[in-house]
């Protein structure tokens, strides 16, 4: 008796765990991530997360037959018209080289793409759509079905993956309205901390101070290295990057000020960032929440999916939290050879007609430094880190 009271309670609990909408379209109610993947894992047969690959049965067939209520023959041959061979140029084409688009193509999308490469033999340009178009799919899947080299870094079958966009800082007055992210996804089974470290901004890359005089000694001054705090703030917690032991509590400031008085933001908590798995938190999907560095440096942070993984996923763990977005930035180019991504800024320059202005590491010092690294003409010179070149 008391087993059966145990599994009804059980079973009542898990309904609360039942992703619902706080806010319609929006965001859900706070669900435990550990228990999306628990009772996925109890709803679905283990054949469905199994992360072999499974030759489909022939009872398949019987079943898309009583499913769409047609004959046998039918289901097989709607099996035949949508196998992905239907897509394939040549009966084998195994050595078929995929450059070479064949004349008789049925399929459009090949047409489509002998126009475009022919514009663009006759053009020499390649369109901007076209160049993101094809990053974007590179980025996305790049890491696709990849298996690890190293059988002990395989995803766990039945493992959760949360997608995560992590928008940038309002930096320019052009992100004001549109601000660019990256979408990442990451494992239930990782730490924050390993999610923390992936995040690329342009604020962990700066280097403080003017270089004229000593331009080789800048890149010792990376503010990632020199300022290790950051947290989460994750449903009324503040989980901190403690790892190292110059590493500040960032959320003590704030938890002090809202203590002072009264000012209704409810008890906060705090937690070390180490020491949380993403499967340990109680999250909403779909809500906004914040990620701090560099003091200052605020991102908002959503959690807009959770699955199980999938056995066609990347199931290297080594390459999670995986960037599969990333928003394009363009790069700022050098002022005198507009070829490479400028690394450095001047401001009054006797050497340069703008103010300020960019140029690449070449350029800078054949401009500004005689053969033995003497300093030529006045100048302030700040390293510059560019948005646009983080992967
Ligand atoms: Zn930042
Ligand atoms: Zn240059």
């Amino acid at each position: 008796m008391a087993e059966v009271g145990s599994s009804a309670r059980r079973s009542e609990d898990d309904r609360d765990e039942v992703p619902e909408y706080e806010v319609k379209e929006q965001n859900s109610k706070v669900l435990h991530v550990e228990a999306v993947g628990r009772l996925w894992r109890a709803r679905l047969s283990a054949r469905d997360f199994s992360l072999q690959e499974n030759e489909e049965p022939e009872s398949d067939l019987a079943a898309v037959a009583q499913d769409l209520g047609c004959t046998l023959d039918t289901a097989a041959e709607l099996k035949q018209v949508c196998s992905t061979d239907s897509l394939k140029c040549y009966e084998d084409d195994s050595n078929a080289d995929p450059d070479t688009i064949p004349e008789d193509t049925r399929l459009v999308t090949l047409g489509v793409r002998r126009k475009i490469l022919e514009g663009r033999e006759e053009t020499l340009t390649i369109h901007r759509t076209c160049r993101q178009e094809t990053f974007t799919y590179e980025l996305e899947s790049h890491a696709l079905g990849k298996k690890p080299q190293n059988q002990s870094d395989l995803v766990e079958e039945g493992e959760l993956v949360l997608t995560v966009n992590i928008f940038y800082p309002v930096i320019f007055q052009k992100h004001k309205e549109h601000k660019p992210y990256q979408t990442l996804l990451v494992l239930g089974s990782q730490r924050l901390t390993e999610l923390r470290d992936r995040i690329t901004c342009v604020s962990d890359l700066q280097i403080g101070g003017e270089f004229s005089a000593t331009p080789d000694l800048a890149p010792e001054h990376i503010s990632k290295d020199l300022y290790k705090s950051a947290f989460f703030y994750l449903e009324s917690t503040f989980y901190n990057d403690m790892r190292y032991p110059e590493c500040r509590d960032l959320s003590r400031t704030i938890i002090e000020w809202s203590e002072s008085h009264d000012r209704g933001y409810g008890k906060f908590q705090k937690a070390k960032m180490e020491d949380y798995i993403f499967n340990d938190l109680h999250i909403k999907i779909g809500f906004p929440y914040l990620y701090c560095h560099q003091g200052d440096c605020e991102h908002i942070v959503m959690v807009t999916d959770i699955r199980l993984i999938h056995r066609d996923d990347c199931l290297d763990r080594t390459l999670y939290p995986l960037l599969v977005k990333k928003h394009w930035l363009w790069t700022r180019k050098c002022y005198v050879c507009k070829m490479y991504i400028a690394r450095w800024v001047t401001n009054d320059d006797s050497l340069a007609s703008d103010d300020p202005s960019l140029f690449c590491d070449v350029c800078f010092k054949m401009l500004h430094y005689d053969t033995e690294g003497n300093k030529l003409g006045d100048f302030l010179a700040y390293p510059y880190v560019d948005p646009g070149i983080f992967i």
